[in-house]
């Protein structure tokens, strides 16, 4: 006799990279965790065992010891993992979910990629709205990206159920737009009053960051080959001269750089880094991608632009800030945390006094603690009403559905009930939806006795009887 059962095969380490060719491309760390969805293991599989990963010492196992932070990034990490997993997949353009194509543009810049993993709540919401999978972008990595250039939305790096944020989603239990330690969604419709202010001038410095790396991303790669930070250089003698009526000291004190590393720079004797050019394109209001391009056209026409940079930290305004109010700042804080709105994270508390978290942290380390817990707290609390609300609106959901089944004359039971729920659009698991029937149906014993026992049809049953009754 044949075999009835047919075990379908495992599915190839293929799955398609989202986003590619757009700024909202996927990122290598995101798209290695789908790789592994998609064939029924787990990421670590993938990397101990499936890939030729060649390394100095012997019995070395891929990826350990590595910072996965830089997985995503532009130098040596980068590019090892993308030719060691290229193969595996079948795919030759997997540099493009890497900032590898811009390498030449950057420079071999350190910590352009930031430590945690981050998320844009909203994104997420939207890809599953819009009937997609969920992915991470490669946009969310780069740290000198705070916002969502498209919600203009804080980045997120703690779950908002637990409160713990990860180094990388590349780990066991993660999913992407998941938690890795309590599997939460982390994809949430957020209201207006979330925005950055774009009237601050930080807001608005945020807000052009954002959107001005977002351009560099939807570069293609040839494009961003193009670009070079000794094009960048090449238009400065222009810019000074039509912005700052060529005179080169009013560039450095406006941009707070020293005159002797912009005439390093002019005289050929060094390049600028990348935090260096996220603040000359500020400064300047020229996009990085028309600076690094070398676009002289621009710059010739631009005018001195009046942006603030008092927020930037730089050796000048470490010195004003001796001038601090350090006791308003303090008020403040200590204010907030005995508000019923404390700040929703240290971040956000040390944004609101105009200043960085770790350099304010190094100041009131006990109070930033207790502004942390109190924000953790504060989420936490959230999450809590956030799921109760979907308990009760699934428990109401559940009632109607029965009454209506009960109104047909059919018997509610699970299969019914779970069906009906599920045109309604809601959705949860087995047991937790026999644990609502249950209660749900004892709640209208009263009305399930008038079906008596000639409609009692149960379970799986119904829909057959229900075929059988409309012939
Ligand atoms: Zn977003
Ligand atoms: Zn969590």
């Amino acid at each position: 006799m044949d075999t009835l059962f047919v075990v379908p095969p495992r599915a190839p380490f293929k799955a398609e990279p989202q986003g590619l060719g757009t700024w909202q491309r996927q990122r290598l760390s995101s798209y290695l965790v789908d790789v592994a969805s998609a064939a029924r293991v787990r990421p670590q599989a993938i990397l101990n065992s499936y890939v030729d990963w060649r390394t100095s010492k012997a019995k070395e196992r891929f990826g350990k010891d590595m910072r996965l932070d830089l997985i995503n990034g532009i130098g040596r990490s980068a590019r090892m993992w993308v030719s060691a997993v290229s193969p595996l997949v079948g795919r030759e353009d997997l540099e493009d979910l890497t900032l590898l194509p811009l390498a030449h543009g950057f420079g071999e810049a350190r910590g352009v990629m930031s430590k945690r993993r981050r998320w844009c709540p909203q994104c997420l919401h939207d890809d599953v709205a819009k009937g997609g999978y969920p992915y991470e972008r490669l946009l969310w990595s780069i740290s000198y990206v705070t916002v969502c250039p498209l919600h203009q939305t804080r980045l997120v790096s703690a779950c908002p159920k637990c409160g713990i944020s990860q180094l990388s989603e590349l780990s066991r239990h993660t999913q992407s737009g998941f938690c890795g330690a309590c599997k939460s969604w982390l994809g949430r419709k957020q209201s207006g009053g979330n925005a950055v202010d774009c009237q601050t001038a930080l807001g608005a410095y945020e807000i052009w960051v954002a959107r001005d790396f977002a351009n560099l991303l939807a570069l293609d790669r040839a494009s961003a080959a193009l670009l070079s930070r000794d094009k960048a250089i090449g238009v400065l003698p222009v810019v000074i001269a039509t912005a700052y009526r060529g005179n080169r000291t009013e560039l450095c004190r406006h941009a707070q750089f020293s005159k002797i590393t912009v005439g390093g720079w002019l005289q050929g004797r060094s390049l600028p880094t990348l935090g260096a050019l996220v603040r000359l394109s500020w400064v300047l209001q020229i996009p990085m991608r028309s600076l690094l391009a070398g676009d002289k056209d621009v710059a010739a026409t631009i005018a001195r632009s009046e942006v603030s940079t008092a927020f930037l930290s730089s050796k000048t305004r470490r010195k004003t800030r001796r001038n601090c109010d350090w006791a308003q700042i303090e008020r403040n804080l200590r204010e907030s945390i005995d508000s019923d709105q404390p700040y929703e994270s240290w971040g956000a508390a040390a944004c609101a006094q105009g200043f960085r978290p770790s350099p304010l942290r190094a100041r009131f380390p006990e109070l930033a603690a207790r502004i942390r817990d109190a924000g953790l707290q504060r989420r936490r609390e959230a999450a809590d009403a956030r799921q109760l609300a979907r308990a009760r609106a699934f428990e109401d959901a559940t009632v109607q559905c029965m009454r209506e089944l009960i109104r047909r004359r059919f018997y509610p039971g699970q299969v019914n009930v779970r069906h009906a729920l599920r045109e309604r659009g809601f959705c949860s698991d087995w047991i937790a939806e026999t644990k609502v029937c249950a209660s749900v149906r004892s709640r209208l014993a009263a009305e399930l006795s008038t079906l008596g026992r000639c409609a009692a049809v149960h379970g799986r049953g119904t829909n057959r009887n229900r075929n059988r009754n409309a012939r």
